[in-house]
């Protein structure tokens, strides 16, 4: 740390960008992120912070220009190279506006590499804002350390995801119908190591998507144990014992 590095409560200011990060690149933050800057970090002429982009590592950068409604960066060296979060996505049914909030920046802080809305037949709720989304995970990112945004994909239907899903990828299927092995049991007995958590709505899955689900050779049906978690939970829960039985908790 030096005396010109801006400080949040988590320690110096990481902001993700998306332009390239390197010796002497010159970043231009976009209109929120320079008036959070700005107006709310109260950001000077030489102050710095730290830039990631998901690509190039970790950077620090030095606010080298600053007007009344834009400011601009460089970056002088790389703090930390690229580090990737393990391979584990999470596939959840859409549930109400808080806590999806919740799940999207828990599940970042998680690790989780890419985040699948699926509609299945009891989802109650008709739409995703994927921006919002996007705009949740990009704030956990930047607070949890991690050197890149979970990827926000567009909602599918149940049939199509399914149908579609990549057969060399686990699908760790959240099973409460309790008579899936316990979930730390079923991880550890796997020998791939791509997984996606799928979790269902407050409802539940439906028989004949249970039935789908336990069919196909790339699911493994779990049990998060004895009590019916809400989904927002389930979706945690799960994610933390992965972490912890195949991912970078170990
Ligand atoms: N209303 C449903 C519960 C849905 S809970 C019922 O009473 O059956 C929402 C989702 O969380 C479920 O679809 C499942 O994916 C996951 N879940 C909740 N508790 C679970 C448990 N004990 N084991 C495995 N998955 C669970």
């Amino acid at each position: 740390m030096s005396n010109n590095d801006l400080i949040t409560p988590g320690g110096k200011l990481r902001l993700y960008v998306e332009a390239a990060l390197g010796t002497g690149l010159r970043v231009v933050p976009g209109a929120p992120q320079a008036h959070y800057l700005m107006h709310v970090m109260r950001a000077k002429k030489n102050d710095r912070i730290s830039l990631f982009n998901g690509r190039d590592g970790e950077w620090s950068a030095q606010v080298t220009e600053v007007s009344k409604r834009s400011c601009s960066l460089e970056c002088d060296r790389r703090t930390s190279e690229q580090i990737e979060t393990p391979d584990v996505w999470l596939c959840f049914a859409p549930i109400k506006k808080t806590p999806a909030d919740y799940v999207v920046q828990k599940a970042t802080e998680l690790g989780a590499r890419v985040l699948q809305p699926v509609f299945t037949r009891r989802t109650n709720v008709s739409r995703v804002n994927l921006e919002r989304m996007r705009a949740n995970a990009v704030e956990a990112a930047e607070q949890s350390g991690r050197m890149s945004v979970p990827e926000t994909r567009e909602p599918l239907a149940f049939e199509g995801f399914l149908s579609s899903w990549p057969k060399d990828r686990r699908l760790v299927f959240c099973d409460e119908g309790g008579d899936s092995r316990p979930i730390a049991a079923a991880l550890a007995a796997e020998a791939d190591q791509s997984f996606a958590i799928f979790t269902g709505p407050e409802g539940g899955f439906d028989p004949e998507e249970r039935a789908a689900l336990r069919s196909k050779s790339f699911v493994v049906p779990v049990s998060l144990g004895p009590r019916i978690l809400r989904a927002d939970t389930a979706a945690l829960a799960a994610l933390a014992v992965w972490q912890s039985v195949r991912g970078d908790w170990r």
